[in-house]
């Protein structure tokens, strides 16, 4: 039986992939359900497991066990949901559920250590003795490999680089501190400096607004405004740039990182980035902590955390 074979499951606020990975890493088939389309918590969970069984029953391949990366806080042992915000689900049994539904043995994990994993293992923090992640996406996730380990803290909650505070009278963060990197670098922080700015002179707002053609604002407005030369977004990028860069200085000070892994939507959608946070950290971080380091955009993109859920899985099929 070829147990290198094992089911992914990627479950975040908005959609769940679903797919079929092969040793090697190589996604062979993959479905996507649309989180929105179901009532409630039970429904999903159904959708779930009978995909899943679907795609079991039509695969040559025998599959061993399975790996669900969860946007949110997982229990130590990889059984439950503690906490999805997006989803809002409290203390879901979810492995236990995917078991019974489908007879793979199943494991979970937060979405953004499985991605750390992801680009750990195959993408660009591959045989990295000590490397850094940060994803700017929405929110800010990462994680830290020191030593060749993944650093978990005693509690399962090492790695919350997002909440990193980076000045300390700046925005309210949703984990209630003020100045949090995530509350002035993230997508949802920029678009809502971009919405208070804009409430208080629409003038100065007008592009960013035109922009949003009566949508809500996004990261992504400002991005696009940003890129042709309107002062209120390119104050916004800069000012979420340099958080950034304040950040990183922090980062590379207290773990001397070989490897820097930027990656998420927000920082993909600038090109300049990378070389502005790469010279700026040299200038600001202690030199035997920049030395060695390299500082590079994440390689496995959107399906990062699927291929993380997918190590985990294997690992399970193996005991390890
Ligand atoms: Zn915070």
């Amino acid at each position: 039986m070829d147990k290198e074979c094992v089911m992914a499951v990627d479950l975040g606020g908005t959609k769940a992939d679903i797919a079929l990975i092969e040793s090697g890493n190589i996604i062979r088939e993959k479905i996507r359900l649309h989180v929105k389309e179901y009532n409630d918590k039970d429904a999903l969970i159904q959708a779930l497991v009978t995909a899943m069984v679907d795609m079991l029953s039509r695969s040559e391949m025998s599959v061993g066990c399975c790996g669900v990366a969860v946007a949110g806080q997982v229990d130590p042992g990889g059984r439950e949901i503690l906490f999805a915000p997006n989803l809002q689900w409290r203390s879901v049994p979810l492995a236990a559920l995917i078991e019974e539904g489908t007879g793979l043995k199943t494991t979970l994990i937060n979405d953004v250590r499985a991605a750390v994993w992801g680009e750990w293992k195959y993408g660009a923090a591959k045989g990295a003795q000590d490397a850094i992640s940060l994803f700017i996406g929405t929110g800010i996730g990462g994680g830290i490999i020191s030593c060749h380990q993944i650093v978990s803290g005693c509690n399962n909650a090492a790695g919350e680089l997002g909440h990193l505070v980076v000045m300390i009278d700046g925005p309210q963060c949703t984990c209630g501190n003020h100045g949090c990197l995530e509350a002035i670098a993230s997508g949802w922080a920029i678009a809502k400096a971009a919405k208070n700015s804009v409430g208080k002179d629409p003038e100065l707002g007008a592009a960013i607004v035109r922009q949003a053609k009566g949508a809500d604002i996004t990261a992504e407005h400002v991005t696009m405004c940003a890129k042709r030369g309107d002062p209120l977004a390119c104050l916004i990028m800069d000012r979420a740039l340099q958080a950034l860069v304040a950040g990183v200085i922090s980062i590379a000070n207290a773990f001397n990182p070989e490897r820097l892994i930027l990656g998420g939507g927000v920082f993909l959608g600038q090109e300049a980035w990378l070389e502005k946070i790469d010279k700026a950290v040299r200038i600001g971080a202690l030199k035997a902590a920049t030395d060695k380091l390299k500082v590079v955009s994440a390689s496995l993109g959107v399906h990062a955390g699927l291929i993380g859920a997918g190590i985990v899985a294997r690992d399970l099929c193996r005991g390890v």
